[in-house]
């Protein structure tokens, strides 16, 4: 499923690729492509989106504190994008992974507005309470427009539709343009998992669309919320690219949201000792018609045989080389995926339909 070819092929495939790179700076159409850049803050979430037309979205903010570790990362991802400023950026939760880094990133880089699903609902955690509060300072400030979204909406963000589908554990009632409304199957045999009441089940999800392209983001959104959004409705439909939702935690991406959406390929933002256990690894590997799966990072948790191979992680074991990757998509719906750590890249075709 996700052996690399032989040598002679690769060495081909590379010639190709290196031959499609090598004319994307020349040729001005090529220039029309998506960039996603899945940056690692080491369990936290930090995914910078680039249009062709160089508007720019991050979701999240990475880690506080660390020096300013994951808001230079994030710069790093926006300066090799060819972006000064980030027109949007969207939280998803009020948690520290999330919404930690937003402090330092506006001291580091200019940015527009700020997305939310509003007030922060987790008043019991010192934690969330802190990463609220500090964002709100940020926002008072009076230099950033703001956005409060609602399921259903969609953000003002050109080049590429941003529809909110989960904001504040508020879910979208009717199935979505492009697939959604088809019955789900992993329903069927599926319990009702366990309410969760933290932050996470309020996360800000999207659905992004770029030409044919669908990229799901849910944040940290819970396996309760996501048995409401899928049963007995996939009110989704198929997603090309899933963005693994908690980091590969088991109290989110159960089979009844993962094997209904059928993602080609899922990249999972884990760390090493954050995220990738190996109940919600198993079902994104059993997914009907999955390609890929990536990985930020070699799980601990999981060993060998809960990780992907070698080529598909960004950073392997050992010490932390903030490796990321790279999603470079066409409207057509194909697109590759770069491995910053071994400079490969590996090429989707677009889907025959
Ligand atoms: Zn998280």
């Amino acid at each position: 499923m996700r052996g690399f070819l032989a040598k002679g092929m690769v060495a081909a495939l590379l010639s190709l690729s290196l031959g499609l790179f090598a004319s994307a700076a020349a040729a001005p159409g090529a220039q029309k492509a998506l960039q996603i850049y899945f940056i690692d803050v080491e369990g936290g979430q930090a995914t910078l989106f680039v249009t062709p037309e160089g508007k720019s979205l991050l979701i999240d903010t990475g880690w506080p504190g660390n020096n300013g570790r994951d808001a230079n990362r994030i710069a790093t991802a926006a300066k090799d994008a060819g972006v000064k400023k980030i027109d949007f950026v969207l939280i998803t939760h009020y948690h520290d992974d999330h919404v930690g880094g937003a402090s330092q990133l506006a001291a580091k880089i200019p940015i527009g507005t700020f997305i939310d699903h509003g007030e922060n609902r987790e008043t019991t955690s010192e934690g969330s309470k802190r990463g609220f509060a500090a964002y709100q300072q940020l926002l008072a400030t009076g230099k950033y427009k703001h956005i409060t979204a609602k399921p259903g909406e969609v953000l003002p963000i050109s080049g590429m539709q941003v529809r909110v589908v989960t904001a504040d554990g508020e879910l979208i009632e009717r199935p979505l343009p492009g697939g959604g409304g088809k019955e789900n199957a992993s329903c069927a045999n599926a319990a009702k998992p366990p309410v969760d009441v933290t932050e996470n089940p309020r996360s800000l999800g999207t659905l992004i669309t770029f030409g044919k392209l669908r990229i799901l983001d849910l944040g940290d959104l819970t396996s309760d919320k996501e048995m409401d959004l899928m049963c007995p409705m996939n009110k989704i439909g198929a997603v090309d690219i899933y963005i693994v939702s908690h980091h590969g935690f088991l109290q989110s991406g159960s089979a009844v949201l993962v094997h209904a959406i059928t993602p080609r390929v899922a990249v999972m933002d884990n760390g090493p000792k954050k995220g990738g256990s190996p109940v919600a690894w198993d079902v994104i590997e059993k997914s009907p018609g999955l390609e890929d799966l990536w990985q930020l990072r070699y799980a601990e948790e999981g060993g060998d045989a809960h990780n992907v191979a070698a080529p598909f992680l960004a950073n392997l074991q050992g010490p932390d080389t903030g490796n990321y990757l790279k999603v470079t998509a066409a409207a057509d719906g194909s697109f590759a995926v770069l491995n910053s750590r071994t400079r490969e890249t590996k090429k989707y075709e677009a889907k025959k339909n």
